[in-house]
């Protein structure tokens, strides 16, 4: 029966800015207009209302309407509307019922197939949904919605689960400048962010979901609202003048408690730097040319207070070069502006060229420490993965802060050993005289050094720790240059 009474009950017609109808008399009425709703709540949801019998009878969906039929989303049953409702647009105060904004999404007329305590089936003709649709009850007010009919997008492609990130190649600056594109290299950590109903989940370049470590990215989900994303980029934390700092950013690399990732992100916010789109509702654009994927990027306009689309530069790489220096950046990635996105490769279509040197290696043993250092780590002994196993690449006794001794000290703990993980082949292995009092551990663990050159027998010349990579496995460490 419709009623209006529950939606009086829950509001103060002198606080909100909603229509308060003073009359409950409820005519019955042969309109069938339906309306949605996009509601910036506490948490962001679509309101789905079907007029029926002078009322507006409306469902709560977190994460909207369903664009395929794959995936059902849940809808929660609100009390009924009065049909004033419909064109209701405005921000109901913070602290009042469903505080937060309210716009419009889509409305139209619906043609009703058939409705029942535990079924509604209706075909939508609005201005962005058409299809056919059914509601049905689970249990009490929750339902679930369902979508019958294929997309009316032809070649409606779903949202793909997860992508793996295209790989730079170490080298040197392309001489055609036409063909390619430069951008800024980050110095942060690699994320791919898949965006759909409002919400973004984060996963790292070894396919571990990042979401909870950083909630200052959620907002970006709910600004793109019902748009459905993939988008590619690194999230990156600056430092107090603004440069890109990855020792800054380890604090939050290691989060896994929500608790302290939300402490931490208020505290010490990173920016998701976006540099490319994968997908874009119901379209993919891995087959596209960057230069394609590049100029939606810029449509999309992704810029909030925790995510930026830096720009790409059009000149040679000489000049984007120089900025990259001059700003003290990482270096330049060059993007070929006709190449298509290639997941997981390494391709020759995007080149990273760098200022600073920087190596990921494995650690493979440390030898504690002397003077201030005593008790804890005094260097760690690192090596590259090759055919014949790990193969030794030096030292690494400079550049650690407390806290990342702290964070060794505990991983490298559990993972010691009486015996050397680095190869045995001639050349390969670890000197007798440097062998001398290590703890062994078994090579799991990917960081990443900064040096000034290799030697000729493979070592790194003056290596400085520069920080974990959780985010890489140790099959993935490659020589660069
Ligand atoms: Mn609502």
């Amino acid at each position: 029966m419709a009623d209006l009474g529950e939606y009086r009950r829950r509001r103060d017609a002198a606080r909100t800015p909603e229509p308060v109808p003073e009359s409950s008399a409820v005519d019955s009425h042969g309109g069938q207009s339906f309306v949605i709703q996009e509601h910036h709540a506490t948490a962001l949801h679509w309101d789905f209302r079907l007029e029926r019998d002078g009322v507006l009878v409306s469902w709560a969906v977190p994460k909207g309407l369903p664009t395929d039929t794959r995936k059902n989303r849940l809808a929660v049953q609100t009390e009924d509307h009065p049909l004033e409702y419909a064109t209701f647009e405005g921000t109901i105060g913070a602290g009042q019922y469903g505080g937060g904004t309210v716009t419009i999404w889509d409305h139209g007329t619906y043609e009703l197939e058939k409705w029942t305590e535990r079924e509604v089936k209706f075909v939508l003709a609005g201005q962005r949904v058409q299809g056919r649709f059914v509601l049905f009850r689970t249990k009490g007010k929750q339902w679930m919605m369902h979508r019958m009919d294929a997309p009316s997008t032809p070649d409606w492609q779903p949202l793909p689960g997860s992508v793996a990130p295209m790989l730079a190649t170490p080298g040197e600056l392309p001489e055609d400048s036409d063909a390619w594109a430069f951008e800024m290299k980050w110095d942060g950590v690699r994320a791919l962010a898949r965006i759909e109903g409002g919400r973004i989940s984060l996963t790292s370049r070894n396919d571990h979901d990042l979401t909870v470590s950083y909630p200052e990215l959620r907002a970006l989900g709910e600004t793109v609202g019902s748009t459905q994303l993939l988008l590619d980029g690194e999230i990156t934390s600056f430092d107090g003048a603004g440069r890109p700092s990855f020792a800054r950013l380890q604090k939050r690399m290691h989060v896994s408690s929500a608790v302290q990732a939300r402490e931490l992100a208020a505290a010490e916010p990173v920016v998701y730097l976006v540099f490319d789109v994968l997908h874009h509702d119901g379209r993919s654009l891995i087959g596209e040319p960057y230069s394609a994927r590049r100029a939606l990027l810029d449509e999309l306009g992704l810029n909030g207070p925790t995510w930026q689309t830096p720009p790409a530069f059009d000149g040679s790489g000489a000049a984007a070069f120089g900025v990259s220096q001059a700003q003290g950046l990482e270096g330049v990635v060059a993007k070929r502006r006709g190449a298509t996105y290639q997941p997981g490769r390494r391709s020759a279509d995007w080149i990273k060229v760098k200022n600073i040197r920087a190596q990921e290696v494995v650690i493979g043993g440390w030898r504690p420490g002397a003077g201030r250092r005593e008790g804890s780590i005094g260097s760690l002994l690192v090596g590259l993965p090759t055919a014949d196993g790990l193969a030794y690449a030096g030292k690494v006794g400079t550049g650690f802060t407390d806290e990342a001794l702290d964070e060794l000290g505990r991983q490298l703990k559990r993972l010691g050993r009486t015996t050397s993980p680095f190869s045995q082949s001639p050349g390969a292995g670890v000197p007798r005289g440097e062998a001398k009092d290590v703890h062994w551990v078994t090579p799991k663990i990917v960081g990443e050094v900064a040096f000034t050159e290799w030697t000729r027998d493979g070592r790194l010349r003056h290596p400085a720790w520069r920080g974990l990579r959780p985010d890489k496995r140790p099959d993935q460490v490659l020589r660069e240059g």
